[in-house]
């Protein structure tokens, strides 16, 4: 699917597509794994407290509910990689907004991105998390032209999400390191991984255009 858009060095193959490592990235990358381990790093202190739980960021995740996650996700999608980690989070994030569970019916997601792995891989983590799907009419793809981000909403309520300071880590890391990045992004506090703008007690900017039924 879509190979007339892939880079031409890059091959569509049984693992998803692979891209040889240019040498002007491979800095970048060795460069963004020393940052995600020193994430990773900050996560585990995050959560080697007194109890299970105790002294853990707020918004990361316990290591029991971050593997169950990771399961969910490479259900969904394959691999945990980070993208779809990161959608995972967001769709968590909304369920808890909107007060609604796992497989709620209520609930609606509508993934904006480049029809380009990474961008579009958010959208299985969303699928992951929440239980909407392309079968049940209620999680959809709208492709742009650059612009990356996610509405999910109820009929109350809805929530944007975008990628934050993780985005930068994440990009264009190789394949065979794309599982442990993805157990990073679970990791790390939720504000590392993406901004949140609206709430059906504060609707978001684009809120308004919600039905009043
Ligand atoms: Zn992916």
């Amino acid at each position: 699917m879509r190979q007339d858009r892939l880079p031409t060095d890059c091959t569509w193959g049984s693992a998803g597509m692979q891209c040889p490592l240019r040498p002007v990235w491979q800095g970048v990358v060795v460069a963004s794994l020393g940052l995600l381990l020193v994430l990773s790093t900050a996560a585990q202190h995050a959560t080697s407290g007194h109890g299970p739980d105790s002294g853990r960021q707020p918004g990361a995740a316990s290591p029991a509910h971050a593997s169950l996650a990771l399961e969910r996700v490479a259900a969904i999608h394959g691999q945990h990689g980070p993208f779809a980690v990161a959608g995972y989070r967001m769709g968590e994030a909304a369920l808890r907004a909107l007060g609604l569970s796992r497989g709620s019916f209520e609930l609606e997601v509508v993934h904006h991105s480049p029809a380009q792995v990474q961008w579009s891989c958010i959208a299985d983590g969303l699928q992951a998390a929440t239980g909407a799907s392309a079968g049940k009419l209620n999680l959809r793809l709208v492709e742009t032209s650059g612009e990356v981000y996610s509405l999910v909403r109820n009929q109350t309520g809805q929530s944007r999400f975008e990628l934050n300071d993780v985005r930068s880590t994440i990009e264009n890391l190789p394949h065979d390191r794309l599982a442990d990045a993805g157990v990073v992004v679970m990791q790390i506090p939720a504000e590392q991984v993406y901004r949140q703008i609206g709430s059906p007690s504060q609707p978001g900017k684009e809120a308004g255009q919600h039905h009043a039924h």
